[in-house]
């Protein structure tokens, strides 16, 4: 098998992380953005946890309440998690469509951080892109933004949130920071081993995907492959990234 340093590609020195969380707004976000990379870290012995900071209970489709919604995309992305090799997923519980960058958000992010204690934090970019606005969803730019101000300062930050504290959860510095779709990228991991598990993973996406489920495949690999081109790598498909040194 291949070492883990080999499929990550940036002109920067880029360090091997651990432990790694994601923290996205909506379920299928990560498979979407991270799922190839997600699972060639796991194929290369390192643990990633997740973070839903909603239950994407607020979306399609619409025969189904709320409750019914949020059970349904739980138990989704749990099995697109395992396909990858992750067992454990956090749901923060937001409401789904109204997410903002506020106090309340930074502390719940604080508190998984500081529970999980990674040394690189995967979640999306806190700035919008005008030309893909799909993926510049007003939920991920509050997401962005809150996790980018958890990661720096506050979960390092012992007199930010001091009830966090007071809860048992110690200060921890998070080293590096990974955004998804991100405007500018410079680290770039190669997926070709992985493609398939991502494809795999998005499609246990049922109630969001399966009405798209053929075009899929074909879609995802060609993201893949520009990315790939872009990026200016000898691989096939590239996942990107902007890799942020918090230290
Ligand atoms: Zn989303």
């Amino acid at each position: 098998m291949s070492i883990l340093a080999d499929l990550i590609h940036a002109d920067h020195d880029e360090p091997i992380p651990t432990r790694v969380l994601v923290v996205v707004a909506h379920p299928d976000d990560i498979d979407f953005g991270a799922a190839g990379t997600v699972a060639a870290f796991v194929d290369h012995g390192v643990e990633v946890v997740y973070g839903l900071v909603t239950d994407g209970d607020a979306g399609e489709p619409a025969e189904y309440s709320a409750p019914e919604l949020k059970k349904i995309r739980h138990a989704e992305q749990e099995a697109a998690g395992r396909l990858l090799g992750v067992e454990e997923v956090h749901w923060l519980g937001f409401r789904d469509g109204a997410l903002v960058a506020d106090l309340d958000l930074r502390r719940a992010v604080s508190r998984l951080i500081r529970q999980v204690r990674p040394d690189l934090v995967i979640t999306q970019s806190p700035i919008r892109d005008l030309d893909r606005i799909y993926a510049s969803h007003p939920d991920h730019l509050a997401v962005g933004e809150a996790v980018t101000a958890a990661v720096y300062p506050d979960a390092r930050n012992a007199r930010s949130f001091p009830e966090l504290l007071e809860e048992g959860h110690q200060p921890h510095c998070v080293p590096r920071l990974w955004l998804m779709a991100s405007t500018e990228v410079d680290t770039h991991v190669d997926i070709t081993a992985t493609i398939d598990r991502k494809i795999e993973a998005l499609l246990a996406h049922h109630s969001q995907n399966d009405q798209r489920a053929d075009a899929l495949p074909g879609m995802i690999t060609e993201w893949a492959s520009a990315n790939a081109d872009r990026a200016g790598t000898p691989c096939c498909c590239v996942e990107s990234f902007r890799s942020v040194n918090t230290e």
